[in-house]
């Protein structure tokens, strides 16, 4: 049987920067939004293969909701050409409280869309209006309820950690709004990247340091899970079995294609992706021949690093069946330490990080794989 695959499309726009914000993104407007939706259709009628099967689709970005239904579901409609697109295919929207209307909702809802993905990020005025964020917590709540009234099932949240001024109780308050209210929650650190106005305000002075952000973290991870959302990987919360699908891709080193200036694949074996360049992307007669080769991968120590991710772990056997040659004594010898330590759990079948394991991934990871390297 043919390997099921995953489509991601970036839709690189918004309406105004968050200052925060590392993604690859430009102000909104009519005429750019039509010329690119002309260019990811060309992308589409000349995507690598045909006919193979796809069971993710996701939209990210930017704010792939400014985009309103129409252009979404020609896209839809014209993977539907390409490809083969499973009856229970996972269709993600990324959505901004500040850009949703119910008529869109529903109208994505009916064209196969089946989960929203939510930029809320807190449930404190204040610390939305640090963040830049265009909308208020109350906007942030309707648009859920937007959601369900659509018919949507599975709604996500993004909540982020660390941020200026953050408190245990900032993050309670967001528990006690959202999680009655959705199915899934993306739990991030806010990194503050040196090229966006909080990396040159050196906005990292007013945030919690290194030890207080593993505090909110943990807290945050304790909070989730006994109000029914399970890590299933290190920011990310789910009800039982409404994990993303998509996004497991990527951590379980599966096939993706991505679309679009920035967009990032992982197909036959090989690592590739689009530069940030919206103005070639949307030019070109066939955006393939920008696709640039960043690596190899799919190899046992990038297969390790990414499924560490995951609470679930490295399985051995599926480590036997994907890599017969590569032989566990090593990991299992190395793993010893962590396990002193608890940043790690293994048993016969599996090793895992724990949630201790989690906040050090880096260097736990890097102490389990370096002698595959
Ligand atoms: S809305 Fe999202 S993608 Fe756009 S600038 Fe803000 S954080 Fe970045």
């Amino acid at each position: 049987m043919t390997k099921s695959f995953g489509l991601y499309f970036h839709i690189p726009f918004c309406r105004s920067k968050c200052p925060y914000c590392d993604f690859y993104s430009i102000p909104y407007t009519e005429e750019q939004a039509n010329r690119y939706t002309e260019a990811v259709l060309r992308a589409l009628s000349k995507a690598p293969e045909r006919d193979l099967p796809v069971d993710t689709i996701y939209f990210g970005g930017g704010t792939p909701v400014l985009f309103g239904a129409q252009r979404l579901l020609t896209m839809i409609d014209a993977v539907r050409k390409r490809y083969v697109v499973s009856d229970d295919c996972e269709i993600t929207l990324e959505a901004n409280p500040a850009a949703m209307t119910l008529e869109d909702l529903r109208t994505l809802r009916k064209g196969g869309f089946n989960r929203i993905s939510i930029g809320v990020q807190s449930a404190v005025e204040e610390q939305l209006k640090t963040l830049g964020r265009l909308h208020s917590v109350q906007q942030a709540r309707e648009s859920v309820e937007l959601c369900r009234i659509a018919g949507f099932e599975n709604v996500s949240v993004d909540l982020m950690l660390g941020t200026p001024g953050q408190t245990e109780e900032a993050i309670l308050r967001f528990c006690d709004t959202f999680c009655p209210v959705v199915e899934h929650i993306s739990a991030y650190l806010l990194k503050v990247e040196e090229n966006t106005p909080f990396g040159r305000q050196q906005m990292e002075r007013f945030c919690p340091d290194e030890e207080q952000s593993a505090d909110l973290y943990l807290f945050a991870v304790k909070e989730l899970e006994s109000r029914g959302f399970h890590q299933y990987e290190i920011s990310n919360f789910a009800k039982d079995g409404l994990h993303s699908r998509h996004n497991s891709r990527y951590w379980d080193c599966s096939e993706y294609l991505g679309i679009g200036p920035a967009a990032h694949s992982f197909w036959k074996g090989q690592r590739k992706y689009f530069e940030r360049d919206l103005e070639s992307f949307s030019t070109a007669e066939d955006p393939w021949q920008l696709w640039q080769l960043d690596e190899e991968g799919g190899d046992f120590f990038e297969y390790a690093m990414l499924r560490l991710r995951l609470n679930e772990g490295l399985r051995f056997a599926d480590c036997r069946e994907r890599y017969p040659e590569i032989n566990l004594a090593p990991l299992k010898q190395q793993a010893q330490q962590l396990i002193q330590h608890g940043l790690a759990v293994m048993d016969e079948e599996h090793i895992a990080l724990t949630v201790q394991g989690f906040l050090l991934s880096n260097a736990a990871i890097w102490r389990l794989l370096e002698v595959y390297d």
